[in-house]
């Protein structure tokens, strides 16, 4: 029984997929579909939670 999908993270096939949303900076593959597997998803999820959490970085020391 051939039911599998691909992630289109890392590219393994797996029963499970979560179909990824797309953020409006990414309009440019609007119209393709992006899967991803349980841990691809979740390791999104957490990118997303921690990019969110996380203070714009401090800019760069000047050595003088
Ligand atoms: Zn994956």
């Amino acid at each position: 029984m051939k039911n599998k999908f691909r992630c289109d993270f890392c590219g393994i096939e797996t029963d499970w997929v979560a179909r990824v949303a797309i953020a409006p900076s990414y309009n440019r593959m609007y119209s393709e579909p992006k899967y991803a597997c349980r841990a691809c998803h979740e390791k999104k999820e957490h990118e997303r939670e921690t990019s969110i959490r996380k203070p714009p970085s401090p800019p760069p020391p000047q050595q003088a």
